[in-house]
Parts: C-alpha cells; sequence; structure tokens
C-alpha cells in the first residue's frame, strides 16, 4: 500500500502536513516533483531562481531519502500536461492515495480538478496559509482591506495557534544511500548567496526572530541596513512555512507579537500582509488574469516609452535612489521592500508606464517571485489594488532617498560612480560624464499621473 507525496512549492521535511498524512496512512511511502520547464519558460523564471530550485531540489531529496523516501523529479514538460503524467506514474507505482497542499491560484486549482477527473485519489491538505483559505468577513463576503483582514486572523490566531509538525519517523532499514539529483533545467545563475539547506533556512529564521526581529520596526525601512530577515526566497518554495516562522517569533517575543507597534509584532503583520494577497488573489481571480483589482482603473492610459522602461530596468534613470535598486535587483536577484516600493512608484506615477510591465520584469528577476505578493504590491504602488496608495499621494523619489538611505550608503554599494559624492548631494547629484541626467522632472510628471486619474474619474 504506497502513498505519494506530491511536492509542490513545500520544499522541506519539517511541518509538512501532506508527507505527515502519507507516513501515517501508507506502509510505503514515495514523492514526486512534477518539473515543468516549458512553463518557466513561458513565464521567463528568472536564471538565479531556476538554480534555487535545482539546489532546493537536490536537498530536499537527500533528506526524503534520509527517512526513506524516494523522491521522483519527473519532468512532465508543459503545465497542461502534469495530470497525464501524473496519471501515469500513479499507475506505473500502483500508488494508492496522493497527498499534496491546496494551491490558491486558479490555473493551479484547474489543474487539480483535472488530476481528479483523470481518478487521481488525490487529498489535498492545508498548507500554504496559516489562516483557513475560507476567511470571510461576517456578511459571508471576502475582505479586501488589509486592516479588517488582519485583526480577523489576529482573533482567530489567537484560538488557533498553530502547531507546527515534527519530522515523520522512519525505520532506520528503510534508508535511501544514492538520493535522486535534480538535472539542470535552463540557464542558471549562482544563488549560493542563499541558504537552501533546510536546517540553514530554519537556523537563519531562528536567529532573526531571537536577535533582529525586536529591532524590525526601527529598522526594516532602510535598504543599508540588514533589518529584514531575508527570508522572501525561502517563504515563495516553502523551504520554510509561514507556521514555523510565526511559532518560533512568538516563542522568542511571547506576547509582544499581538501589539503592532513591537518589532515581532510589525513582522507578524507582514506575515499577514503575504497571508492577504494571497486571499486576495483566491477570492478575486481575475487579477491572475492581468486585470486590476478595481476594475475601473484598467481604463487608465499608461503612456510612458519603451525607452523609458529600458532605462528603468536597467538602472539608468538618473534617480539615483531608482538606479542603485534596479541594480541591486539585477545583481542580486533581490530588492528591499522600501526600494520596490520607490522603483514601483517611479515607473507608473513617474514614467507612467503600465504596471503590469513592472510586474512582469520583477516576476523574471527576483529570486522570491510570488505572484500573489508581487500583484499586491505592483498594485498598490499604482493606485489600482486592494489598499491601493490614494493616486493623489505619489512618491518623490528624491525625498525617500534623503529619509530612507540619508548617508547616501545603499546608493554607493550599487552606483560606484557616485561614490565621490557628498551625503548631501548624492540623492540628485550634479550633471556628470559618467551618470545620467534625470530623464524626467518630478514636479511635472507627479501633474500628469494626477490628470491621468481625474480623467479616469471624469470617464
Ligand atoms: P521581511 O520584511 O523580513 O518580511 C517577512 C516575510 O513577510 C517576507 O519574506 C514575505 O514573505 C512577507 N512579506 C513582507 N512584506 C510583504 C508585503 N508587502 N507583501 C507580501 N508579503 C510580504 N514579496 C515576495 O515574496 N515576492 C514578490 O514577488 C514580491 N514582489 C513585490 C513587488 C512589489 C512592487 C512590492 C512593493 C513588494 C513585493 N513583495 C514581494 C513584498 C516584499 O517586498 C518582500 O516580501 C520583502 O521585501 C522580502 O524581504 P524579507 O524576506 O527580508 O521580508
Amino acid at each position: 500500500d504506497t502513498g505519494l507525496v506530491w511536492f509542490r512549492h513545500d520544499l522541506r521535511v519539517l511541518d509538512h502536513p501532506a508527507l505527515t498524512a502519507a507516513t501515517q496512512n501508507h506502509s510505503s511511502v514515495r514523492a514526486i516533483y512534477l518539473l515543468c520547464p516549458q512553463q518557466l519558460d513561458e513565464h521567463i523564471i528568472a536564471p538565479i531562481r531556476r538554480q534555487y530550485l535545482r539546489l532546493a531540489l537536490d536537498e530536499l531529496s537527500r533528506n526524503l531519502a534520509a527517512l526513506g523516501i524516494p523522491l521522483d523529479i519527473v519532468d512532465a514538460g508543459h503545465f497542461s500536461k502534469v495530470p497525464t503524467t501524473l496519471a501515469t506514474y500513479c499507475q506505473q507505482h500502483d500508488i494508492a492515495q496522493v497527498y499534496a497542499h491546496r494551491e490558491f491560484l486558479v490555473d493551479e486549482m484547474q489543474r487539480d480538478l483535472r488530476c481528479s477527473e483523470q481518478n487521481i485519489p488525490l487529498t489535498l491538505l492545508s498548507d500554504a496559509l496559516i489562516l483557513p483559505e475560507q476567511a470571510l468577513k461576517p456578511d459571508g463576503k471576502p475582505y479586501q482591506v488589509f486592516t479588517p483582514f488582519s485583526k480577523r486572523c489576529r482573533q482567530w490566531l489567537a484560538q488557533h495557534f498553530p502547531q507546527c509538525l515534527p519530522k515523520p519517523y522512519v525505520k532506520a532499514d528503510k534508508l535511501i544511500l544514492k538520493p535522486s539529483v535534480c538535472p539542470v533545467f535552463g540557464e542558471e545563475r549562482d544563488a549560493g548567496d542563499w541558504p537552501v539547506k533546510e536546517s540553514a533556512v530554519l537556523d537563519a529564521m531562528r536567529q532573526f526572530c531571537r536577535e533582529r526581529a525586536h529591532r524590525y520596526k526601527e529598522e526594516r525601512d532602510f535598504p543599508d541596513l540588514a533589518g529584514t530577515s531575508k527570508l522572501s526566497p525561502a517563504l515563495a518554495l516553502g523551504l520554510v512555512s509561514a507556521r514555523q516562522c510565526l511559532a518560533r517569533l512568538q516563542m522568542e517575543a511571547g506576547e509582544e507579537i499581538w501589539d503592532a507597534k513591537t518589532g515581532a509584532g510589525c513582522w507578524f503583520n507582514e506575515l499577514l500582509w503575504r497571508e492577504f494577497y494571497r486571499h486576495i488573489a483566491f477570492h478575486f481571480p481575475r487579477i491572475v488574469r492581468g486585470h486590476a483589482f478595481q476594475t475601473h482603473t484598467d481604463q487608465l492610459r499608461w503612456q510612458g516609452s519603451d525607452t523609458d522602461f529600458a532605462a528603468w530596468c536597467e538602472g539608468r534613470t538618473g534617480f539615483p535612489i531608482v538606479d542603485a535598486a534596479m541594480r541591486q535587483l539585477k545583481q542580486t536577484g533581490w530588492m528591499h521592500n522600501r526600494l520596490r516600493m520607490i522603483v514601483a512608484s517611479f515607473l507608473c506615477k513617474d514614467l507612467h508606464l503600465d504596471w503590469r510591465r513592472g510586474e512582469a520584469y520583477f516576476l523574471s528577476t527576483l529570486i522570491d517571485a510570488d505572484f500573489a505578493s508581487n500583484n499586491g504590491g505592483w498594485q498598490w504602488a499604482a493606485s489600482t489594488g486592494t489598499d491601493a496608495a490614494p493616486y493623489f499621494r505619489i512618491f518623490n523619489p528624491t525625498s525617500q532617498s534623503q529619509r530612507f538611505d540619508p548617508n547616501g550608503n545603499f546608493i554607493r554599494r550599487f552606483l560606484p560612480e557616485l561614490a565621490h559624492c557628498s551625503d548631501k548631494d548624492i540623492h540628485a547629484p550634479m550633471p556628470q560624464a559618467n551618470y545620467p541626467a534625470p530623464r524626467i522632472d518630478h514636479a511635472q510628471a507627479r501633474e500628469i499621473s494626477l490628470s491621468m486619474f481625474a480623467e479616469l474619474k471624469a470617464s
């Protein structure tokens, strides 16, 4: 009697409900990961993320082998072929039951439905969210605003604080000595700066909760400080669960987690933003199809040019904080949250480019690319989303730079050509040969944005 664990965005062995269920219910357990290289190509997955995923699969394979569970990494080709590939595998291996974690994006949910139609005995368990997927307002409708959503989460969590599951127990005679190795699938870039071993990710998470979470509120907005956890790549692939983060945070910070004015409470809130955007993607699938959350804003007439877009991508806008941030993204595959907000606002409100172009560029460059969080962040910046920045509140890139990189240290790190500038001048340097002049006049660009939204209101 063999159970199969289908790994998707949950590449770990600790706190894994599907793995736990399979090992409890079956005398023999196998595991599968279905690679879809064609889908990764279509979605232009960042080379750094490809390597990170491949290394994470190798690590998972080793950890499962130590539990006596073979992991098969099967090439399904295209995403649409997943159900038939899985059905064939189940027949070949005489699988009695498949266990996986529920996903909430519309294409993934349809894929799972098609698996059931292929008579695959698929049991879906909750994992991706700390909260139940169906968290609804008292009137039965989904939340559309973060604050009431987060209040409801806190109330629920106060009564159902998450319990993490231990590693499943397996008899020593089952150990597998040769774990499988994931083949290279497409162009890669070195992801070596990011921990990929499950134990190293856990150590990093625990260390953050113990030593840095209490300073999070003061430090999280300054890109030159190591003020945030940098756990987003691990959370995106499920090398660690949000439950594990929350449980450890509570272990270290106790009751403080309930108070958003403390560092720990503030970090807890960020984990809830992640939940919120997943909740939005589940209840409002139009956003997965490229539509704005606020549908009337689909009429906005974005008019920016391709050359502006190229300058933004390459970090050549003449606004040092924007350019340093875009180069951080290009060089490291990651960008600080404050900078994501600044560059996203700049793309939409200063260059008047459609937010979807920035959204797609981020997805193709970020190591932590996550559809729901990325879309939520972009729509917030474009004033088309749920808790969107009001359209008239437009970031001034220079004052953001003065406020959040006061000595220009972050800028100097990624724009060495400005290293000689004084702390004061670096935010808006004098014209010079090796750095472009500002592409736009912010005051004028701001007026154009305001008129775009005024036109929309009038129409
Ligand atoms: P920390 O500050 O330590 O936060 C801990 C965790 O909470 C993060 O790892 C992340 O999982 C979650 N989180 C934090 N802030 C947010 C937020 N605003 N929205 C949703 N979840 C959050 N996050 C992604 O994981 N993937 C993306 O593709 C992504 N794209 C973004 C695009 C834009 C335009 C913006 C404004 C934000 C985006 N974010 C995205 C959210 C946020 O910027 C990153 O999660 C954060 O910078 C990751 O760094 P960290 O792990 O150090 O975060």
